[in-house]
């Protein structure tokens, strides 16, 4: 570290809490001293720091947002033309509109759609409306959803309830007590742990993510679906990060299962704050009555970002690509773990792969980060591909993940 970004990190930590707005871009988070912690530019797979150095991105495209890649021409394209023209009236926009319309026909069991800004903020809308329709208050999840109440009441009870989700030194302080009992926590592929849940409490939403870092064992999201029928709760699949991996859409259209409402961010605006909710008219028509409303959610910006993205993705068979990526990426790993005997575990659908190492896990991801860094890319555990990652860029990181698991061998 030069002394100026010691500096600047001690600037950071004095005015800003936790030293980010969002617990993956926290200081702990990296490799002590190496992870550049601010950016000056971000364009297509390329990343540069405020030294002007330049890394080829290959973790998670900006937290799994850039699905299109950094700072793409045609959705900043039709981003610029809503700014020249306005990005906030009086009115309402009626990119607004033509969004719904396209997500109801790229989701054709799904009648209505509202908006918001973040992943978090709309599951928080999913599960006030799931609420309202039933007019219980009891929700059953499965994985991460957010920093809000409905959520981190799990957490009250106890710091195991939040599936690991919490960082060390977190917890639920400033969530009302009262809350406790109001939402519990099943994992993924336990359908006995749901319908234990189930047995207990009159569930107003069993919120999930269809796929999580395992593949469904069979017979599992098609049993979600019927457990929460029969118990009358309302289906929230969370697609904030699932969702424009595999298709332009939520990833539960390839796996034959329908929800009630299903709940988008991150890669829909590709970059631009966007996150929509979409479902059947008996639970969204609720948000006719039930308070759900903000001032920003009628800005331009979100729903033209989010048109852009969906049509440049849907034009271009993104989800495919995506997929052809991360299998070389996966493929890749295997082969370099084999050749050089170095034990790895890999998992997840091919657009959000992981990689862990078995021997002395934390230690060995942040070496490879650091040594990954100096050959010039950011890399970790985590490769979310984007449109933007060409075969070359594929290619010339995984030459450098063969040399730097030699190292980690040694
Ligand atoms: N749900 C899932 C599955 C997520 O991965 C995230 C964020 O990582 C969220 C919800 C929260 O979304 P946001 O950070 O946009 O509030």
């Amino acid at each position: 570290m030069t002394n100026e970004s010691v500096e600047r990190e001690r600037r950071v930590l004095a005015r800003i809490p936790g030293g980010a707005q969002l617990l993956s871009k926290r200081p702990e988070q990296f490799a002590p001293g190496q992870w550049p912690r601010h950016y000056s530019r971000a364009k297509g797979v390329y990343t540069w720091d405020l030294d002007g150095h330049r890394y080829v991105d290959m973790s998670t495209s900006g937290i799994g947002t850039c699905v299109l890649g950094f700072a793409d021409d045609e959705v900043d394209s039709a981003v610029r033309d809503v700014i020249a023209n306005g990005s906030m009236s009086t009115l309402n926009c009626i990119e607004e509109l033509e969004l719904a319309e396209l997500l109801c026909e790229l989701h054709p069991w799904a009648d209505m759609v509202r908006y918001a800004r973040s992943g978090g903020e709309a599951l928080a809308i999913a599960v006030r409306l799931a609420r309202a329709a039933t007019g219980r208050s009891t929700v059953a999840f499965c994985g991460y959803h957010g920093w809000h109440d409905w959520y981190l009441a799990a957490n009250l009870a106890g710091p195991s309830s939040l599936d690991g989700h919490l960082l060390p030194g977190l917890d639920p302080s400033g969530v009302p007590a009262q809350l406790a009992g109001t939402a519990f926590g099943f994992r993924y592929n336990r359908l006995d742990e749901l319908e234990a849940i189930i047995a207990e409490h009159q569930l107003a939403a069993v919120v999930m993510e269809p796929i999580r870092e395992h593949d469904p064992e069979p017979g599992f999201l098609p049993g979600v679906v019927e457990l929460a029928r029969r118990a009358g709760a309302v289906l929230i699949f969370d697609e904030v990060t699932s969702g424009l991996r595999v298709n332009t859409g939520g990833i539960h259209l390839e796996l034959g299962v329908e929800p009630d409402v299903a709940v988008f961010a991150k890669a829909i605006g590709n970059g631009y704050p966007m996150a929509a909710v979409l479902g059947r008219a008996a639970v969204l028509e609720h948000a006719q009555r039930s308070f759900v409303s903000s001032t920003y959610w009628t800005e331009r910006i979100g729903p033209a970002a989010a048109l852009a993205t969906l049509r440049r993705h849907r034009d271009n068979s993104v989800g495919t690509r995506l997929t052809a990526v991360g299998a070389a990426v996966q493929a890749g790993w295997r082969a370099a773990a084999e050749e050089v005997g170095l034990a790895v575990r890999i998992h997840g659908i091919a657009p959000l792969s992981h990689l862990r190492f078995v021997e002395q896990p934390q230690p060995s991801v942040t070496l490879f980060t650091q040594l990954m860094l100096d050959q010039g890319f950011l890399a970790g555990g985590s490769f979310y591909p984007s449109f933007a990652h060409q075969d070359e860029h594929v290619e010339e990181y995984l030459a450098a993940v063969r040399t730097v698991f030699a190292e980690i061998r040694a």
